[in-house]
């Protein structure tokens, strides 16, 4: 039975998220950039700013630009601040979703209601989002390799995993139906209560296969998960760095039934240290993150927030989109560098796809069945380091594999080339023995 619009996300919360409650010093901190300007603020436990070291700051841009933060927004910036984000950043997110993702309409506009909320990075995001979905046995259903963040933050609450197989172009469709259709209950590990519920997508230029799913996929994926009820985690911070001259769309923009959770991440466009990124879903589920956040980190750094709306200020879209565009060019270059390379020393020894975008080539390395001493001995040996493809897998079904996650995203070109000609020969050696 197809399902369209969630009524309810009970399915999705497990007990644990569904016994948080609001922090009431927090809710009270959230009132705080709305109150009168003569309220007088008796409450909570704000420290005084007069007694903090920092006056204003200047970052200088490699644009030749300066970002200043003057006093008054320092003051603003070294304070606690509302968990879901700084006021006027918020806003901006809410402009920056509408123009990627909602095809520049106001999501209250359209059908499904959003909540955004800033997040630590999108990897907190993702662990929050595990904690608070899956109970022991739930199935998460993913590529048969996926992302360690995801693996690694899962296991702790005993999920089982539903492994569909890909290609080039992502999750085959047709292997996430047979995948559904034939799942054995009894084969979970506490079959009484698992059941497939969150479909996990990193859906452009993958970590670790590279692979970025085409509009057509995306669509038959979402068809399914409409099918089966699934709630779909839609981590994408390669979303910027795709090789194709138009963005695709999003799960988020083709979500009808307010079934995607969107991780957006600015990891890898702006800072990877600054630890922004926004989350994005349906409010019920956005609520159980928010509670989460307010009793962990609280907020993400408000000074960090000013200068990243700062940034966003001054560029304009447009030149937001001009420095992703140049951010994509930067690793598609590379990209291009690392699959000359492969061509030239690894033609014969290994296969591998074009990568859609991101960081990642993910190569099969031919009569190798387990690659792990390969790379971690051999390789490091030879003064080469990759990363095998086991840990790429769930614990409980982990085997060795015979991929290789090779990254472009930071070694020079010289580097890529000599780094993959000391690959070749591990293999040619390993073929030898
Ligand atoms: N998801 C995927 C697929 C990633 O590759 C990464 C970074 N390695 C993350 C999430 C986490 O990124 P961040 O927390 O820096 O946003």
């Amino acid at each position: 039975m197809r399902v369209s619009k969630i009524s309810s996300y009970v399915r999705f919360i497990n007990d644990v998220s569904q016994r948080r409650q609001p922090s009431a010093i927090r809710e009270i901190t959230g009132m705080l950039p709305s109150l009168s300007k003569d309220c007088i603020v008796l409450a909570g436990g704000m420290p005084n700013g007069d007694a903090f070291p920092l006056l204003s700051a200047q970052f200088r841009l490699r644009d030749g630009s300066v970002i200043d933060v003057d006093e008054a927004e320092m003051k603003i910036g070294l304070q606690y601040s509302p968990t879901d984000g700084y006021p006027p950043l918020m806003a901006k997110m809410k402009e920056f979703i509408s123009r990627y993702h909602l095809h520049g309409s106001d999501a209250e506009k359209s059908d499904i209601k959003l909540r955004h909320i800033m997040t630590p990075g999108s990897q907190d995001a993702l662990s929050k989002l595990l904690e608070a979905t899956i109970a022991p046995g739930d199935f998460i259903i993913s590529e048969k390799h996926v992302y360690t963040g995801v693996v690694s933050a899962a296991e702790p609450w005993q999920p089982n995993f539903l492994l569909v197989d890909s290609d080039g172009d992502g999750m085959k469709p047709e292997a996430l139906r047979e995948a559904l259709s034939s799942w054995d209950p009894s084969e979970c590990r506490k079959a009484d209560s698992g059941v497939p519920k969150i479909l996990y997508t990193c859906p452009s230029g993958g970590n670790p296969t590279g692979t970025s799913l085409t509009l057509a996929r995306k669509k038959e994926i979402y068809g399914i998960a409409q099918e089966y009820n699934l709630l779909i985690i839609e981590d994408d911070p390669y979303y910027f760095l795709q090789f194709s001259d138009v963005l695709p769309p999003s799960f988020l923009s083709l979500d009808t039934d307010g079934r995607v959770v969107r991780l957006d991440s600015f990891s890898k466009i702006l800072a990877a240290g600054m630890r922004l990124g926004c989350l994005s879903g349906p409010p019920e589920i956005v609520e159980r993150i928010a509670l989460h956040q307010q009793v962990s980190i609280m907020h993400v750094p408000t000074l960090l927030q000013i200068v990243f709306l700062k940034l966003l200020d001054g560029w304009g879209w447009d030149g937001f989109n001009r420095h992703v565009e140049s951010v994509k060019e930067l690793y598609q270059t590379r990209c291009n560098l690392a699959l000359d390379a492969c061509k030239k020393h690894l033609s014969g020894l290994a296969e591998w796809y074009k990568p859609g975008g991101g960081m990642f080539l993910w190569l099969k390395v031919k009569n190798v069945t387990d690659t792990r001493s390969l790379v971690m001995v051999d390789g490091v040996a030879k003064g080469v380091l990759c990363v095998p493809g086991e840990p790429f897998q769930p614990a409980a079904t982990r085997k060795p594999t015979p991929y290789v996650r090779v990254s472009y995203s930071s070694a020079s070109p010289e580097m890529i080339d000599e780094g993959l000609r000391r690959l070749a020969e591990v293999i040619k050696e390993r073929h030898q023995k």
